[in-house]
C-alpha cells in the first residue's frame, strides 16, 4: 500500500476557470465502485486516455478520477495554446534529428485533429481559433534564436513567415518587439472551457468523479486488481490503473525525483474597454510565444483581454504557494507596461498559476509503470497536444494496436534521474532564477 503524501492544491484566481460556463460537477466518490479500468487525473490526458479505453473497449467501464474540478487543474489554467510544431531546446536549430522532430510534429497534429473533431462534434463553446502563433524576440539573444529556428523550419520543410519590427504593431498593437517568426499551424483555445467541454461529453461507459483525491493506492496485494482509496473514505478496485496525473505520479512511487513539478503564471486584464483596443491597435486576438524560453507569453482573447504569462518556481509538492502571487503579479505588470504603455490604466482582473511536469532530458513517460500499473505523463510543458495524444495512443496501444508514433513514445529512455535533495531543489531552483535573469527584457 502505497500512502499519496502530497495532492493537488490550485490557487482560485484562474481566469480561464471563471470565465468558462459553469457546469454542474459530477459528485465525489464516497462508496466503493469496481471498474475494469481506472484513470488518475482529468486533464487533457486523463480526458483522452479515458475516452480512447472507452471506445477500444466499449464493454469495459471506466472510471475517471479528478481531486478538483475538471477545468480548474493545468488543463484548464495554460495560455490555450495547441502548437503543431517541435521546439528542441537542447538542439541548435532548435529542430535537431529530422526524424524525431517529424515524428513530434505527426503527434501533435494529430492531436489537434482530435481535440478539432471533438470540438466540432459536441459543439465546445471554447473559441477554438485556427490563427497561428508569432514567437517574438526584442533582444540580439532572441533575435538569434528566431534566426536559428528559422534555419532549423527550412529543414523540417513546414511552413513561416518572418514580420519585420515595421509590420508588427498592425498585428499585435505593440511596437515593442524587433523581430516574429509567424508559424499558422497553431490553435488558440479557452482552455478552461475546452476540457469542461471534453468532460461533459464523455463516452457513456466512463463514469467521473470529481473532488475525488486518491490518497493510497495498492498493486501488489491482489494479482489481478488495483485498490485505491480516497480522501472521503471511497474505494475503487479496478483491473488496470492509468495513471495520467503529471508530476503528481511521482507521489505514486513512480519516476521519484524525475518529474519535476515546475509552476508558471499568468494575469489577465479586464475587458478593454472600445477606446482602449483603438489605443492598442492592431488585430483582435493572437497569441505570441517568447524567443526565448524564459520570456513572456502573451494573448488578445476572443473577449478582448490581455493575458501575460513569464516566470517559474518549483513547488516540489506540486501544490501551489498563493504567498508569490502578489510579488509575480507586479512582475506580470512590469511586464505588461513594457509591450503596452498606452494601457497603463488596464488593470488585472485575475492572477493565478500552475504546474508543468518537466524532467531533467525533456522526455516523457508512456507504457508500463508497475503491475497493472500504466501512465502517460510529463508533458515538459505542452500538455495540451501531448496529453491528448499520449492519452489516447496509451489506450490504443492497451488494446493491442501498435504503429509508428506508439513506438517512438514507447523507445523513450523515459525522465532522467536527478540528483537527490537538497541538491535537486537547490539546482532546480538556481538554474530558474539564473534563467529567468538571462531572459532580461524578453520576460
Ligand atoms: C500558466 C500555464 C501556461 C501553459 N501554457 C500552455 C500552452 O499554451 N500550451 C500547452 O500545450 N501547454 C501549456 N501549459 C502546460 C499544460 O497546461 C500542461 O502540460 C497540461 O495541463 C498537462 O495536462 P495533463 O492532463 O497531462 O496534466 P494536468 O492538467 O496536470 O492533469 C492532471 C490532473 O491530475 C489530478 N491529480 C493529481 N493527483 C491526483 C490524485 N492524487 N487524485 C486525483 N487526481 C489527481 C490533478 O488535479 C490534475 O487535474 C501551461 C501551463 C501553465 C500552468
Amino acid at each position: 500500500m502505497i500512502r499519496i503524501t502530497s495532492t493537488p492544491a490550485d490557487d482560485n484566481g484562474c481566469a480561464w476557470y471563471h470565465l468558462s460556463q459553469k457546469r454542474a460537477v459530477k459528485p465525489m466518490l464516497t462508496g466503493k465502485v469496481e471498474a475494469d479500468w481506472v484513470v488518475v487525473g482529468a486533464g487533457f490526458a486523463g480526458l483522452s486516455a479515458a475516452r480512447q479505453l472507452a471506445n477500444n473497449f466499449p464493454d469495459d467501464s471506466i472510471v475517471l478520477v479528478e481531486a478538483q474540478e475538471v477545468g480548474f487543474g493545468a488543463s484548464g489554467r495554460n495560455s490555450g495554446f495547441l502548437i503543431d510544431l517541435p521546439h528542441d531546446i537542447g538542439a541548435p536549430d532548435y529542430i535537431g534529428d529530422l526524424n524525431t522532430a517529424g515524428m513530434y510534429l505527426k503527434l501533435n497534429r494529430a492531436a489537434q485533429e482530435i481535440l478539432k473533431g471533438l470540438v466540432a462534434e459536441f459543439s465546445i463553446d471554447c473559441k477554438m481559433d485556427p490563427i497561428g502563433k508569432y514567437q517574438s524576440a526584442v533582444e540580439q539573444r532572441g533575435l538569434d534564436v528566431l534566426a536559428a529556428y528559422q534555419k532549423g523550419l527550412d529543414r523540417l520543410g513546414t511552413e513561416y513567415h518572418v514580420i519585420e519590427e515595421k509590420d508588427l504593431p498592425e498585428r499585435i498593437g505593440t511596437s515593442f518587439y524587433k523581430r516574429a517568426l509567424f508559424t499558422p499551424g497553431t490553435i488558440l483555445v479557452q482552455p478552461s472551457a475546452l476540457v469542461k467541454g471534453l468532460a461533459e461529453n464523455l463516452p457513456k461507459n466512463v463514469t467521473l468523479y470529481e473532488h475525488t483525491v486518491i490518497t493510497e493506492f495498492d498493486n501488489e496485494t491482489h494479482p489481478h486488481k488495483v485498490v485505491l482509496h480516497t480522501a472521503n473514505g471511497g474505494v475503487i478496485e479496478a483491473k488496470k490503473l492509468v495513471l495520467t496525473n503529471n508530476a503528481f505520479a511521482a507521489k505514486f512511487g513512480f519516476y521519484t525525483g524525475r518529474l519535476l513539478p515546475i509552476f508558471t503564471y499568468s494575469s489577465m486584464t479586464r475587458v478593454l474597454t472600445e477606446e482602449e483596443g483603438e489605443r492598442l491597435g492592431g488585430q483582435r486576438t493572437w497569441g505570441i510565444i517568447p524567443a526565448d524560453t524564459f520570456g513572456t507569453t502573451l494573448r488578445r482573447t476572443p473577449d478582448n483581454r490581455l493575458l501575460v504569462r513569464n516566470s517559474f518556481s518549483y513547488n516540489s509538492d506540486g501544490r501551489s504557494k498563493p504567498d508569490l502571487l502578489p510579488k509575480i503579479r507586479q512582475r506580470h505588470r512590469r511586464s505588461f507596461e513594457n509591450r503596452f504603455p498606452m494601457l497603463s490604466n488596464t488593470e488585472f482582473e485575475y492572477t493565478w498559476g500552475g504546474a508543468l511536469c518537466m524532467s531533467r532530458n525533456g522526455e516523457g513517460v508512456f507504457g508500463q509503470l508497475g503491475k497493472n500499473v500504466y501512465g502517460a505523463l510529463c508533458c515538459n510543458g505542452l500538455g495540451t497536444t501531448k496529453g491528448t495524444i499520449t492519452g489516447a495512443l496509451l489506450a490504443d496501444w492497451l488494446a493491442g494496436e501498435r504503429n509508428d508514433m506508439i513506438d517512438f513514445l514507447l523507445a523513450s529512455p523515459g525522465p532522467s534521474s536527478t540528483p537527490p535533495d537538497p541538491f535537486l531543489t537547490l539546482g532546480v531552483n538556481i538554474n530558474l532564477m539564473y534563467s529567468q535573469r538571462r531572459a532580461g527584457i524578453e520576460a
